[in-house]
């Protein structure tokens, strides 16, 4: 087995970590991924930066990727079934309005991702959560 080494930027949050990947060369698989030297992280990485890259060698591993909208009509345990995006929005809209009306607006929490979406996209769900929700419970993912 030949193993070259890849460095590269953690592609998880805005941190900017530095990743030395070890990959096989013959089967173009990583096999590892541990700490290169970067201005951020100063030799260390986090969880995700350890050990959150295996779906790339399989992206079946957390869940296949969603092309369409999914809906669970049966509730909890129910088969998922595809549906358009309007059915989707519909359907998601009616729910949080039942929660609410039944719960109050604090059962609800919405989060937001460092990922893709970027600061608009946030600002939007922060905005949705208070405005239209009701309720102060905005988190994002880089406190998981
Ligand atoms: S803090 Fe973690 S997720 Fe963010 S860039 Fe560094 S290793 Fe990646």
């Amino acid at each position: 087995m030949t193993i070259k080494e890849v460095q590269t930027t953690c592609a998880y949050c805005g941190a900017g970590c530095q990743i030395l990947f070890k990959v096989d060369q013959e089967q173009n698989k990583i096999l590892e991924a541990v700490p290169a030297p970067g201005r951020t992280n100063d030799g260390t990485l986090c969880l995700k930066g350890h050990y959150g890259w295996d779906y790339i060698n399989d992206p079946q591993i957390l869940t296949k990727r969603l092309k369409n909208p999914l809906i669970r009509r049966g509730g909890k345990g129910a088969p998922l079934e595809e549906v358009s995006w309007d059915e989707a929005i519909s359907y998601t809209a009616r729910r949080l309005t039942e929660i609410k009306e039944k719960h109050g607006p604090d059962s609800i929490m919405c989060t937001g991702s460092a990922r893709g979406p970027g600061n608009e996209a946030n600002y939007v769900m922060q905005k949705f959560a208070r405005a239209a929700i009701g309720t102060n419970n905005v988190d994002h993912c880089a406190r998981i």
